[in-house]
This record gives C-alpha cells, structure tokens and sequence, in this order.
C-alpha cells in the first residue's frame, strides 16, 4: 500500500493498547509519525516504540483534564510536529442499570468520553484553522446510534460524540478541517473482554458477518478516513460493525 500519510504528525488517544494501538500502527505504516497517548507513560512509550517507522512518541496524559489535553498538545508539537490528525479514541466503559447507576460513573464516563474528545479538539483547532488542513476522527460506537441497556452513560457519551463530529465539521469545513466518527460495534479488546460465552454468542447472532471485529477492522477505516481518499468527506458516522445495525 502506498504511504499515503507520509510527513503527517498524528495524534492517537488511548493508543496504546485495543483499538487505539491498531490505529497507531495502521497510520504508522502510512507512513505518519505518531503520538501514542495513554494514562501511563511507560505503555505509551513502550507502543511507540513497537510501531512500524520512525518519529513516534509516547506521552502520558490524563484527557478529562482540559489543562492536561492543551499542554499535551504543546508538548506533541514541540517534539514531533504539528498535529495533523487527531484520533480521539479514549474511552471507558462504567455499566449499571439505571436505578443504579452512580453519579461519578455517570461523570466520569462523560468526562473521558466526551468532554475528553472536545478538549483535544479544542487544543489542536487553531493550530489546524491556521495551516488550514487538518482531520479529526473520533471513535464512537453503536452503542451511541442505538442505545444500549445497562450502558446509559456510555450511550449518552457517544451520541454526544456524533453531535460534536458532525458540529465540529460544519464549523472548521471552510478551514479544510474534516471531521468524522467511526463506530465500532463488538471488537474483541480488553473492553470486551468481560463478556462471557453466552453473551459471546448471543451477541454474534445479531451480527450478519456472525462474528466480532478485531482492531484492524477499525483501524483501516481510520487511516482511510484520515487520508486522501477521504478528502471530501467530513461530519460522517461510518459503523464498522459487521452489519449489526443498518
Ligand atoms: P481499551 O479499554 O482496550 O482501551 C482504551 C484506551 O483508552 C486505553 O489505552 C486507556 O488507557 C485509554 N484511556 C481511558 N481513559 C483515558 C483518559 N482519561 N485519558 C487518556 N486515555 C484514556 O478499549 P478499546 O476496546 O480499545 O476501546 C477504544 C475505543 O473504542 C473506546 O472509545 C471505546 O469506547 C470504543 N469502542 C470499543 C468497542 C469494543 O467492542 N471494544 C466497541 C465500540 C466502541
């Protein structure tokens, strides 16, 4: 494949490990230098360091924490460049039914989610108003689209997610900022990794291609939403689900 990304500084929250470190890898071998974020430091070094190329880095940073997400993206520009693509992948999950759902899980989820994804953008606006180029993608979920019991933070969160893609296009288009989401249905990462068989199994029956993704099935749609082919694309939610909702 060609390296489409070559030159490109990308920015990957939760990168280091499931989803996120698929996408760093898919546009590392596109050739970008990538700025793997994680919670802990050494991990995100440690991903980096395991990625196809050279320039990439690892960087700790807490994305919930506004202060943290504008000095992270200083840091990423004085040591790699500046950003060209930011992934906001970052995401947790805190599931309860309703009656008992507690107020932190609510916020916290929130927090990372959502508001996680808009301090990024935020920091990483102007620098991408002014060079006017720029991509935003950010990692939803299904879940976001159609509801979930058991999950209405997290579904709260990821809807949220869609009206912030799809107003963050509208805003930034005239800059040539594109800005879109990709949601995933079932990926078999750590996140799922607490289901059991049955709910394996009764989950893959309500999947047409009859089984979960992997990280990669996300990841190339990343790198092509990142990428030239998808230059006249902008405040789209692409499923990428193995046809579970349509
Ligand atoms: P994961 O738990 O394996 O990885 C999540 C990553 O986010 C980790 O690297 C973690 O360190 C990071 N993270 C969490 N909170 C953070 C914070 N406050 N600041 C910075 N980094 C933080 O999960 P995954 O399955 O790889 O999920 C990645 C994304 O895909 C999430 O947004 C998730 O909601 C979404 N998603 C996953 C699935 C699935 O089936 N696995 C389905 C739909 C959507």
């Amino acid at each position: 494949m060609d390296k489409e990304l070559e030159g490109q500084v990308a920015l990957v929250t939760g990168g280091s490990r499931g989803i996120g470190l698929g996408i760093s890898r898919s546009l590392a071998e596109a050739g970008a230098r990538v700025a793997v974020i994680g919670r802990n430091a050494d991990r995100a070094r440690e991903a980096a360091a395991s990625l196809p190329g050279t320039g990439h880095e690892g960087f700790a940073c807490d994305v919930s924490d506004p202060e943290a997400a504008k000095a992270l993206v200083s840091d990423v520009e004085a040591s790699i460049g500046a950003v060209n693509i930011l992934v906001n992948n970052a995401g947790i999950t805190r599931d309860n039914i309703l009656l008992r759902l507690k107020d932190e899980h609510w916020n916290e989820v929130l927090a990372t989610n959502l508001s996680g994804a808009f301090h990024m953008i935020r920091a990483v606006t102007r620098g991408m108003m002014k060079r006017r180029e720029g991509v935003i993608v950010n990692v939803s979920s299904v879940v976001g689209l159609i509801g979930n019991a058991g999950q209405a933070n997290y579904a709260a969160s990821k809807a949220g997610l869609h009206g912030l893609t799809k107003s963050v296009a509208k805003e930034l288009a005239s800059r040539n900022v594109r800005c879109n989401a990709v949601a995933p249905g079932f990926i078999t990462t750590d996140m799922t990794a607490e289901l059991n068989e049955q709910q394996v199994a009764d989950l893959q029956s309500q999947i047409p291609l009859g089984r979960f993704g992997a990280p990669p099935d996300v990841a190339h749609v990343v790198r092509f939403l990142a990428g030239p082919g998808a230059g006249y694309i902008t405040g789209q939610i692409l499923a990428v689900d193995g046809g579970m909702v349509m």
